[in-house]
C-alpha cells in the first residue's frame, strides 16, 4: 500500500543543508515526493510503500545536518500525489508559519581544505562556503533563505558553480552562498582611505602585521581591528588609536594548538572553541604565555577564539600565532559594517584594510561565552547564537521587549517562541539607537512581526522606555531585577515561584533607590522584594559607578564614621586627595542623597579599599581585577549581619571592618579577596536558607551582571547545592543586561490582551 506523509520541521533549518540532506535520505529509503523551504520551515511531502516511508520518517526524526537546531518536527498523513521521483522544490511562500532565522557558521574543514589545496578552484578564495558553513543571518534580507534574498544576489553563478549547485552529490548542492574567484565577491587590500594596494593582498597584509601595523578586516558580521598579539607596541598603538585604555582585547589564535600553548583549556572549552559558532571563549591565560601583557592588563582571563572566516585563515598563513581581533569601532560606537563607514570611523585607527564587496546586511559582533561549573554561560550573545529562539510556554500575545539601555538586545515573542536579537550596544550613544532601529526593522521583516504589546524597563530616563511608550500600543514596565530573574525562569522553562537572587550593577527600583543586591520571590507573573543589601550612599550619584573610591568612602564612613580618616590605609589618602570631606557633607545634607543596594558597587568599594582599582576604566574593571587576584583556596569568611524583619537587609559593616583589619595586619590582597568572595557567597546562602524556612521554597534562580564573576558563581553554586537547593542560572542568554529583553518578553507575553487590543 502507498503511504504519504507531510512533515514540517522548524527551528534553525534553512541555510544548513537541510534540503539536500532530506533529498539524500529520500533516495536512500526509496521514497518519492519533494522538500521545500516554506516560510522559515522545511516542508516535506514523502510517499512510497509503507515500510519505506516509516523508515524514512524514523531516520529524519533522529538525524539532522550539523548546523541545524530543531525546535519541532511534525508529521501527518497525506494523500499520495503519484510522484515519480524525489526533488528539491523552489521555496514556497508562507508568511504565517513560525520562523527560524538561520545563524552564521564558521568555515567548515572541507571548505578550509579547498582553500589550501592548489588543485581546487577555491584555492586561496576566502569567501567560499557550502551548505554546512558560511554567513547566514548577516547576509539575509528576508526569508525564505534563498540567494535572491541575500547579499549574494548581485553575484551571478558561473557555469562551474551552477554545475555544483545542481549536483546532488556535491557538498555545495543548493548552497545559496556558492561562489568562486570567477563569479563571487572580490577581496582587496587598501590603504586607510580605500586606495587599492597591488600584489597579493594576504602576503602584503601578513608583512604589515609582522611590522606591527594595524589592519581593519571585514569579517562576517562586521569589521575587526587586528594586530599581532605578541607585539606590545602594536597593541598599545591600537589601544591609543581606538581610545580603549584597559578593557581586555580578544585574541584569535592560529589554531587550537596555538590556543593551548597560551591558555588552559578544558575539554568542554576546547569543544566550544572548535564548534561551528566559533565564539570567543573566556579562558585562563598561562603564566608562560608570551602574548603582550597589554592584551588583558590586570586579568588572568583571556578572550580567545579560532579563525572562522576564510579571510582569517589566509591572514594566519603569514607565520603569525595570535592576533588581537577586536570589534571594528571607536570606543562606545556601534560595530562598523559598511566599507564607507569603515574608512570614516576606523580609517584613523588602522593602517590598511582588507575589504570585499559582499555586503553585511545586519551587524553581528562575536559572541562571548564562559564555561563555569561545566556549563556554558553566554556573556555576549551574537554571531552564531542569535536569534536561535527560546521556547516560551503560555505566550499569549505578540510582544516586543525593548531590553535595557546597556548591552541592549531586543526580543520578539511570537507563536510561543522568543527571538532575542544579537547584542547591539549601549544607548548612551545616539548612533547605537540608529543601528538598533535598522536591526529591528530587519527582524520585523524576517519574522513578519508586528507587536501588539511592548515591554520595557521601569527606568523613566531609559531611551528604551521612551521608545516603548512611543509605539502607540499597550506597554508593560518590568522592574529590572524581576526581568533578570524572569530571564532565568524563561530559559529554564520554570513556571513556578522561585527565590530570585539578582546581584547586579544598576537597576531602577520602585522606591527611588538604585537596586542591585536583591532577593526576590519571583515568578513570570510577579515578584516580591523579600530582601536586599543595605542601602549605601552613592556620593556624587552616577559618578559613583565610575569612580570606585566614592563607594569605598561611603562604605568606610558607614562602618567607622569619622574615625575612618585615621585608618592609615592607602585608600584614605586617595579619598583625601579627592576632597572627600566636602562630598561627604553633601551626602549628609541630602543634596546628594542617592542610595543603592547594588552588589556591583560593593565589589567596587572593596576593590578601592584594597587599593586595586580606584576608577572603572571599563565597566566592571574594579570587580574583574579583584576577582583576578583572589586566592581561590581560602576558606575563611568575614562577618555580616542580616536583620530579622522583612525586607531582610544585609549589613556588610563587619565585612568592611574585617577587610581593613586584615589589610592593616599585612594579609595578602589575594587572601582578602578570596575571603571577601566567600563572604558574598555566604550571604547568598544564608539569605536563601532564611527565605526557604519562611516560604518553603527551595528553588533558586541566580542572575545579574555580578554573576559574570566566575569565582563568585562557582562558590555560590557549591554552597547552595551543598544545602540541597535546586539552582537555575542563565546559560542561553547573558546574566548581564543582554538578557533583560528575554525576561521582559517572558513576563509580558503572559498578559492577555482584550478583544479591543488593550490590556
Ligand atoms: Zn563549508
Ligand atoms: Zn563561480
Ligand atoms: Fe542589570
Amino acid at each position: 500500500m502507498i503511504k504519504a506523509v507531510v512533515v514540517s520541521i522548524s527551528g534553525i533549518v534553512q541555510g544548513v543543508g537541510y534540503r539536500p540532506f532530506i533529498h539524500r535520505t529520500a533516495i536512500k529509503y526509496k521514497v518519492n515526493g519533494f522538500v521545500a523551504n516554506k516560510g522559515g520551515e522545511v516542508f516535506i511531502h514523502a510517499e512510497g510503500d509503507e515500510a519505506s516511508v516509516e523508515a524514512f520518517l524514523d531516520f529524519i526524526m533522529q538525524n539532522y545536518p550539523s548546523g541545524a537546531n530543531i525546535l519541532s518536527i511534525q508529521a501527518m498523513d497525506d494523500k499520495p500525489m503519484g510522484a515519480g521521483k524525489f526533488e528539491i522544490m523552489d521555496s514556497m511562500e508562507d508568511n504565517q508559519s513560525a520562523v527560524g532565522i538561520p545563524v552564521d557558521m564558521g568555515m567548515c574543514d572541507d571548505c578550509a581544505n579547498d582553500m589550501s589545496n592548489p588543485e581546487s578552484r577555491y584555492y586561496k578564495y576566502p569567501l567560499t562556503s557550502c551548505t554546512k558553513c558560511g554567513p547566514r543571518l548577516t547576509i539575509v534580507r528576508k526569508l525564505p533563505y534563498d540567494r535572491c534574498n541575500t547579499a549574494m544576489e548581485p553575484f551571478q553563478l558561473c557555469s562551474e558553480c551552477e554545475a555544483e549547485f545542481k549536483n546532488p552529490a556535491d557538498r555545495r548542492y543548493h548552497a545559496q552562498t556558492i561562489c568562486c574567484p570567477h563569479c563571487g565577491p572580490e577581496i582587496k587590500l587598501t590603504d586607510r582611505s580605500g586606495n587599492v594596494i597591488g600584489g597579493d593582498p594576504f602576503e602584503n597584509a601578513g608583512e604589515m602585521l609582522k611590522k606591527g601595523m594595524i589592519l581593519g578586516v571585514k569579517g562576517i558580521g562586521g569589521y575587526h581591528i587586528i594586530c599581532d598579539a605578541k607585539n606590545s607596541e602594536a597593541v598599545l598603538n591600537l589601544r591609543e588609536r581606538k581610545k580603549r585604555e584597559y578593557k581586555p582585547l580578544a585574541v584569535m589564535f592560529k589554531d587550537i594548538d596555538a590556543a593551548e600553548k597560551h591558555c588552559n583549556i578544558s575539554s568542554y572549552e576546547r569543544e566550544i572553541l572548535l564548534n561551528q559558532q566559533k565564539p570567543i571563549v573566556l579562558l585562563s591565560r598561562k603564566n608562560t604565555s608570551d602574548l603582550s601583557e597589554m592584551v588583558n592588563p590586570g586579568l588572568k582571563k583571556l578572550g580567545a577564539m579560532l579563525p572562522y572566516s576564510g579571510v582569517h585563515y589566509l591572514l594566519f598563513d603569514a607565520q603569525i600565532e595570535a592576533l588581537v581581533a577586536t570589534s571594528g569601532n571607536i570606543s562606545g560606537l556601534p560595530l562598523v559594517t559598511g566599507d564607507e563607514d569603515a574608512k570614516e570611523y576606523i580609517g584613523g585607527v588602522v593602517d590598511a584594510f582588507i575589504m570585499h564587496n559582499r555586503e553585511i546586511v545586519t551587524p553581528c559582533d562575536d559572541s562571548v561565552v564562559s564555561v563555569i561549573d561545566g556549563q556554558m554561560h553566554m556573556i555576549r550573545r551574537a554571531r552564531g547564537y542569535a536569534p536561535i529562539p527560546i521556547i516560551l510556554r503560555k505566550a499569549r500575545s505578540l510582544v516586543l521587549a525593548c531590553g535595557s539601555d546597556f548591552k541592549n538586545t531586543f526580543c520578539m515573542a511570537k507563536n510561543g517562541r522568543a527571538y532575542v536579537s544579537q547584542h547591539i550596544g549601549d544607548f548612551d550613544r545616539y548612533e547605537t539607537l540608529q543601528v538598533q532601529k535598522e536591526i529591528k526593522a530587519g527582524y520585523e521583516s524576517l519574522l513578519n512581526f508586528k507587536p501588539e504589546l511592548a515591554a520595557c524597563d521601569m527606568h523613566p530616563d531609559y531611551r528604551t522606555t521612551q521608545y516603548a511608550e512611543g509605539l502607540g500600543i499597550p506597554v508593560i514596565r518590568v522592574q529590572h531585577h524581576h526581568a533578570h530573574i524572569a530571564s532565568v525562569l524563561a530559559e529554564n522553562d520554570y513556571e513556578q515561584e522561585a527565590i530570585g537572587v539578582a546581584l547586579d550593577g544598576t537597576g531602577y527600583g520602585n522606591d527611588g533607590t538604585v537596586w542591585g543586591g536583591e532577593f526576590l520571590i519571583a515568578s513570570l507573573d510577579g515578584y516580591e522584594r523579600v530582601g536586599h543589601f543595605k542601602n549605601a550612599a552613592m556620593p556624587g550619584g552616577e559618578a559613583a559607578a565610575l569612580e570606585t573610591w566614592r563607594m569605598a568612602g561611603a562604605y568606610l564612613h558607614d562602618a567607622y564614621g569619622e574615625e575612618m580618616h585615621d585608618l592609615g590605609i592607602r585608600c584614605i589618602e586617595e579619598l583625601k586627595s579627592k576632597n572627600w570631606e566636602v562630598l561627604l557633607r553633601s551626602t549628609q545634607t541630602g543634596l546628594n542623597s542617592l542610595k543603592t543596594s547594588s552588589a556591583g558597587r560593593l565589589f567596587d568599594a572593596v576593590s578601592a579599599i584594597l587599593g586595586i582599582c580606584f576608577r572603572n576604566g571599563y565597566e566592571g574593571q574594579a570587580a574583574a581585577e579583584l576577582e583576578a587576584i583572589a586566592d581561590s583556596g581560602v576558606s575563611d569568611i568575614y562577618g555580616f549581619d542580616i536583620t530579622e524583619n522583612e525586607p531582610l537587609t544585609v549589613d556588610f559593616n563587619r565585612t568592611i571592618k574585617g577587610i581593613v583589619t586584615d589589610l592593616k595586619s599585612g594579609a595578602g590582597l589575594g587572601r582578602i579577596s578570596g575571603k571577601f568572595h566567600n563572604t558574598v557567597a555566604g550571604v547568598v546562602l544564608e539569605m536563601c536558607m532564611i527565605i526557604r524556612k519562611k516560604r518553603n521554597l527551595d528553588v533558586v534562580a541566580l542572575s545579574g551582571g555580578v554573576f559574570q564573576n566566575r569565582l563568585l558563581l562557582e562558590k555560590v553554586l557549591r554552597a547552595l547545592k551543598q544545602e540541597e537547593f535546586i539552582v537555575m542560572t542563565n546559560s542561553a542568554v547573558p546574566c548581564n543586561d543582554g538578557g533583560i529583553s528575554l525576561g521582559q518578553a517572558a513576563i509580558a507575553a503572559r498578559k492577555e490582551l482584550g478583544t479591543n487590543g488593550s490590556l
